[in-house]
């Protein structure tokens, strides 16, 4: 018969898996069985909804069976099945699978040890076997199929003859070679503890025929051996068992065998409610972000399962959209069985755990950032743009339960703060909290508009994300404390003696910057004395509530209106450029267009916004060389 052939990313993962490393083989099983696992809870889930099947709970089972004559071991269970379609489309390509995808961005350095961590499913068979064999009835469907491959030269499918509905891969286990062994995967004793170590809370029977000893009837000390069908997993799910005898280890060998994430959980929480509501959750919070996540196909939820029966893989209904990133499962009594995804979405008993649930994640990351300081950072790396994105987005709904979740870069400890940290540390004449927005934390050091600021001894929180403004103008003041940008026109600073002299030199260049003014157009809405500058001889300052910054992230985004900050020039005045300005507006209007120019682009530059004209800013230059 010919074969046919793997699709090209198929063929790849089998060689991987053929040449995977040795120690990572034995977790085949695990993923068959749990492949084994999502196939009864399918038929179980089907069979509950129609109430014109009647089932027998104790048909629900997996059976594990070695034969070391035929160097065979089949993994069967009565799980919904596949039909001849389904059989071509789920193990002749892997198109869908998330492994793959992970591994087609991420693979080339470490295959081995992903394969290792977190198996990829039907393939990893081939770790351990040369020739599969699955043999399959759909549930509903008179005839079974088999589907047969030795690996990388392709497949066929075939008819076959099955009684019950479900699921039988047979692996043609390897031959050993001088330094592999592979018989131990045809040894009970091995596999039992495989199973014990990888799947044993799966909730139905893995079943396995186990070797016995028994007293010979009428004879002392002698023994005879016989066979005997054991229950081998205990069967309690993870979440149903005790907090107190959970090892952070089982807690992350769950989060990998579920397959949440190509990382290690940073950390977990294990919820037991007994109240209004109902239910059993274990959460993980990532350590690193998916590859996915900005993108399309990164789908947010949790699994739920209703009294222990799973009834949806990604209940996004589960999580708000800034905790998107949590992972795990929900297990609730007080949800039907029966009932449709639409009306889950408006069941009462649903919304309410899912309230309790954002509570739980907010407490969770509150508690971290006061126990691991450390830790809580590299949460934040990952993911504090949604912390961010969380108080901004509702209208600032969630914004006090998540304001003390915030960190930002300060410019005095140099180490990232949180709001509450900051309002400590302030002095008693400090009114504002301040802040400077810019791309990176050394484009912003150098900003000039942090000038005074900083030389009064304030602290400056820094701004690098996009998000982070609009995150602020949402909260609007933290502990009675407003924020103000240094960039905004009023710093809200005491006034003192420059105050003052700032009066009079406003009085005295009134004409000078009037002029500029109606040089420059409509590009600024004026030209002004600095309050703010000390070193620098210009920057730009906006009058309003939309910064810069917030014009530059504004205009980045497809169809943005042409929204734009009130623009204003400030010059310093204790600078020597300003004698230039003076002598070429008394006599030279030609100059004074010349140097207003090259000002206001130098003050474009250092905000990090492009100049309308680079030839024209570098002829002026060029001009005043020559
Ligand atoms: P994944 O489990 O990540 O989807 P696999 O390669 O392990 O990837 O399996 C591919 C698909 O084949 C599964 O999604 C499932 O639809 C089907 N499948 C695998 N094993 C079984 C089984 N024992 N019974 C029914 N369907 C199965």
């Amino acid at each position: 018969m010919t074969k046919i052939p793997f699709q090209a990313e198929s063929q790849r993962l089998l060689e991987m898996m053929i040449h995977s490393i040795y120690s990572h083989r034995e977790i085949f099983l695990r993923e068959l069985i749990s492949n084994s696992s999502d196939a009864i809870d399918k038929r179980y889930y089907k069979t509950l909804g129609d109430s014109n099947l009647s089932f027998d709970k104790d048909s629900f089972y997996i059976k594990v069976t070695p034969d070391k004559e035929a160097r065979t071991l089949t993994i069967l269970d009565t799980g919904i099945g596949m039909t001849r379609e389904e059989l071509e489309s789920n193990l002749g390509v892997i198109a869908q699978s998330g492994s793959l995808t992970f591994k087609r961005e991420h693979a080339t350095q470490d295959d081995h040890d992903l394969i290792g961590q977190f198996g990829v499913g039907f393939y990893s068979a081939f770790m351990v076997a040369d020739e599969v064999t699955v043999v399959s009835r759909a549930m509903g469907s008179d005839s079974a199929y088999q589907w047969e491959s030795s690996g990388v030269d392709g497949y066929t499918i075939t008819s076959a003859d099955k009684d019950a509905v479900g699921t039988e891969i047979t692996l043609k286990i390897k031959s050993n070679t001088d330094d592999e062994n592979y018989d131990e995967f045809l040894e009970e004793y091995r596999l039992q503890s495989l199973i014990k170590k990888y799947s044993d809370f799966i909730r139905y029977p893995i079943k396995m025929e186990m070797t016995q000893h028994r007293r010979k009837e009428d004879a002392e000390d002698e023994y005879e051996e016989y066979r005997e069908e054991q229950t081998i997993n205990s069967m309690v799910p993870i979440w149903r068992k005790n907090k107190n005898e959970l090892t952070d280890e089982d807690y992350a060998s769950f989060y990998m065998e579920k397959h949440y994430g190509f990382d290690k959980p940073l950390t977990h929480q294990h919820i037991s409610v007994d109240g209004a509501v109902r239910y059993n959750a274990i959460l993980y919070i990532p350590e690193k972000m998916p590859f996915d996540y900005y993108t399309k196909e990164y789908e947010k939820g949790l699994e739920l399962y209703s009294n222990g029966v799973l009834i949806m893989g990604k209940c996004a209904d589960l999580l708000p959209d800034y905790f998107s990133f949590v992972k795990g499962l929900v297990d609730s009594e007080d949800l039907s069985l029966n009932i449709s995804r639409e009306i889950l979405q408006h069941d009462k008993q649903l919304r309410l755990i899912a309230k309790n649930i954002k509570t739980k994640i907010g407490n969770q990351l509150q508690q971290l950032l006061k126990s691991d300081r450390a830790k809580y950072e590299t949460f934040y790396e990952a993911f504090g743009r949604q912390v961010k994105y969380g108080v901004y987005s509702d209208y600032g709904t969630n914004k006090e339960a998540l304001q003390d979740l915030l960190l930002f870069y300060s410019s005095t400890q140099k180490a990232l703060a949180t709001l509450d940290e900051y309002v400590t540390r302030m002095p008693d004449d400090q009114k504002y909290i301040y802040y400077a927005a810019g791309e990176s934390v050394g484009r912003i050091e150098k900003m000039p508009q942090t000038e005074l600021v900083a030389d009064k001894g304030y602290e400056i929180l820094y701004f690098t994300d996009d998000i982070d403004e609009f995150a602020i103008k949402m909260l609007m003041n933290y502990k009675d404390k407003e924020f103000k940008s240094v960039s905004s026109s009023d710093l809200g600073l005491d006034a003192d003696e420059r105050e003052e002299q700032n009066e009079q030199q406003t009085e005295e260049y009134a004409e000078l910057f009037a002029e500029m003014k109606t040089l420059l157009g409509d590009k600024v809405k004026e030209v002004r004395v600095s309050k703010r500058l000390k070193n620098h001889p210009v920057c730009l300052s906006a009058d309003g509530d939309l910064t810069i910054e917030m014009e530059k992230v504004l205009r980045a985004m497809p169809n943005s209106q042409n929204v734009a900050a009130q623009k204003v020039l400030e010059i310093n005045t204790q600078h020597p450029v300003i004698h230039s300005l003076k002598a070429a507006f008394a006599d030279d209007k030609e100059k004074l267009t010349l140097y207003t120019s090259l000002l206001y682009n130098q003050a474009l530059l250092i905000e990090g916004l492009p100049i309308e004209d680079p030839v024209d800013f570098t002829n002026g230059i060029c001009k005043i060389m020559v």
